[in-house]
């Protein structure tokens, strides 16, 4: 039997469509990669739940992906936030943004955020450039990474970054 030593939730917000389902899907079947050494799923009422071994350490990550309504998921109290957007999709963008500003103006500020573009593979369809992503991420004080949820790229680094943005923030250095 493992013993889990830490349970982080962490909020999927974003608008209808940029992937979110796909990018937590695709966290279930992440493989071993680097630091991350294990990871099992399980699905339940309360969201997908991802064993995570990062360091030797054995830590669940708990995603939420029912809230489109930023307001609504203040009060869940998650350890993280993935705000995703698609960069096919300027009006996600927005959407993005605006989710971003609302953490920052009122949730507590020691939450990790982490503004993911997804749909990166479909360039020709980009309608939002990364330094654009990046320029916001930096403005809300938010980590920024660019990922495929369908070709499954930047998808380990982000369920990594994830947990050590988590884990640094719990424990600064
Ligand atoms: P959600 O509403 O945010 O949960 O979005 P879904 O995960 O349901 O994805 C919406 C649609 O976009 C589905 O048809 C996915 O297959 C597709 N999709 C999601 N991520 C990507 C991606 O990275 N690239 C491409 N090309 N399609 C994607
Ligand atoms: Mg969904």
């Amino acid at each position: 039997m493992t013993c889990v030593s830490s349970i982080y939730r962490v909020a999927v917000l974003g608008s209808l469509g940029v992937g979110k389902s796909l990018l937590i899907n695709q966290f279930t079947s992440s493989e071993p990669l680097g630091t991350l050494q294990e990871c099992s799923s399980d699905s339940d009422a309360d969201g997908v739940s991802i064993m995570v071994v990062l360091n030797e350490q054995e830590t669940m990550l708990q995603f939420m992906d029912k809230q489109e309504d930023v307001t609504a998921a203040t009060d869940i109290l998650p350890e993280a936030y993935m705000v995703v957007y698609s960069c096919t999709c300027r009006v996600s963008f927005k959407a993005a943004v605006q989710i971003c500003q609302h953490l920052k103006e009122h949730v507590q500020t020691d939450k990790s955020v982490i503004l993911v573009a997804n749909k990166a593979d479909l360039a020709r369809r980009r309608e939002v450039e990364s330094d654009e992503g990046r320029r916001a991420a930096f403005r809300y004080e938010c980590k920024y990474i660019e990922t495929s949820a369908a070709l499954g790229l930047n998808v380990d680094e982000l369920l990594v970054g994830v947990l050590s943005q988590i884990k640094l923030n719990l424990h600064p250095e």
